[in-house]
């Protein structure tokens, strides 16, 4: 940064040689993105795929599920961030290159993240599915609250969105527990790692899912999970949906052992039109969008990255595509 913009308090422009970025998302708006990133870097050759121009000119890749053989043309790449939280799209694809991975963890996302936990959690708490139900038969049924801090609620994974979530509903009311690998520091939440996991589960009564996918995630939350819950526990999955066993879910929600499930991410998405799930009354089903990536906000830590990177220095929420996460 030279002298007049530290005075000015104008942002660093990129040099010439800092290369072009290449936009790639069927699901995201680039031009949004365009603009909040030249924000940020008004000098940036922002691209947007097809459109590549000399693939030796791509230094920087933005993108959500980049197809296979995406990256081979781009020789001279020195950062991919995914366009999102969860990189399971990306961990162990054979034609990763060699350069550094980020994520994106903007307040926008934890907020709306924070929002859809919150709002599965006080559905389940305040009776409202019962309600809607009685709407539906015109009958005036009267449910005596349960006070929040007497409702468990417990949270499994607590990464950037995962502690967000459970310092929300911690701070909301509830009882609030979490799981991780190893315990965590958050404000009001009482901590388990992966040993207590029974006796964290025991007294659950909404479970949220916020793990993400990874070779060692997968179907973790099994049968044997739902059988730790006492019996009427709620289930709310707002991370990935192979996390789940979900015959092992279909079976716990039939036998009645689980009273209900909010569900925002599936096996096969979108879900299939015959699927079980569209059947079962006491199951919310949302279209994969408990969260997304909000270009105003994430577009500062993404330009951060492209400083750091062309200072010779690691991006911000680098991630391990062997670890998954
Ligand atoms: P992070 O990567 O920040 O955190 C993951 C957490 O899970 C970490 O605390 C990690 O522990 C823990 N963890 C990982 N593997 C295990 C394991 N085997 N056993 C116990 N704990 C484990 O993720 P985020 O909180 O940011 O996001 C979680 C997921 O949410 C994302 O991966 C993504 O899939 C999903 N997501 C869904 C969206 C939607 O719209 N439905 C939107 C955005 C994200 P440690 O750090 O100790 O290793």
């Amino acid at each position: 940064m030279n002298q007049t913009n530290v005075l000015s308090g104008a942002k660093p422009a990129l040099d010439a040689r800092s290369g072009a970025l290449l936009f790639y998302s069927e699901f995201d708006d680039p031009q949004e993105w365009e603009e909040a990133l030249k924000a940020e870097l008004p000098d940036l050759d922002f691209r947007v795929y097809p459109e590549v121009g000399d693939p030796a000119d791509i230094r920087y890749v933005l993108a959500w599920k980049p197809f296979p053989g995406f990256f081979a043309p781009f020789a001279n790449l020195e950062l991919v961030v995914n366009l999102g939280a969860g990189i399971d799209s990306l961990a162990g694809r054979a034609d990763l290159p060699d350069v550094p991975i980020a994520r994106l963890s903007d307040p926008g996302m934890v907020t709306l993240m924070r929002s859809y936990v919150l709002f599965s959690v006080i559905r389940y708490a305040r009776d409202i599915p019962a309600f809607e139900e009685a709407k539906r038969l015109r009958q005036w049924r009267y449910i005596h609250p349960r006070p929040l801090h007497r409702i468990k609620v417990g949270v499994m994974g607590l990464g950037h969105l995962g502690a967000a979530a459970a310092a929300a509903l911690a701070e909301a009311g509830f009882d609030v527990s979490g799981w991780d690998h190893a315990p965590k520091e958050i404000a009001g939440v009482r901590c388990y790692s992966n040993s207590e996991r029974d006796s964290f589960l025991s007294e659950v009564e909404v479970l949220v899912n916020m793990l993400p996918l990874t070779a060692e995630t997968r179907g973790l939350i099994d049968e044997s999970v739902f059988a730790a819950l006492p019996q009427d526990a709620k289930f709310v999955n707002a991370s990935r949906g192979p996390v789940v066993d979900e015959p092992a879910l279909i079976e716990a929600l039939q036998s009645g052992h689980l009273g209900g499930a909010t569900l925002d991410v599936f096996w096969t998405e979108p879900l299939p039109a015959d699927h079980p799930f569209w059947e079962m009354d006491n199951v919310l089903i949302t279209p994969h969008l408990a969260s997304i990536t909000v270009p105003e906000t994430a577009a500062r830590d993404v330009a951060e990255s492209i400083r750091r990177v062309g200072a010779g220095r690691e991006p911000l929420h680098l991630v391990n595509p062997r670890r998954g996460y």
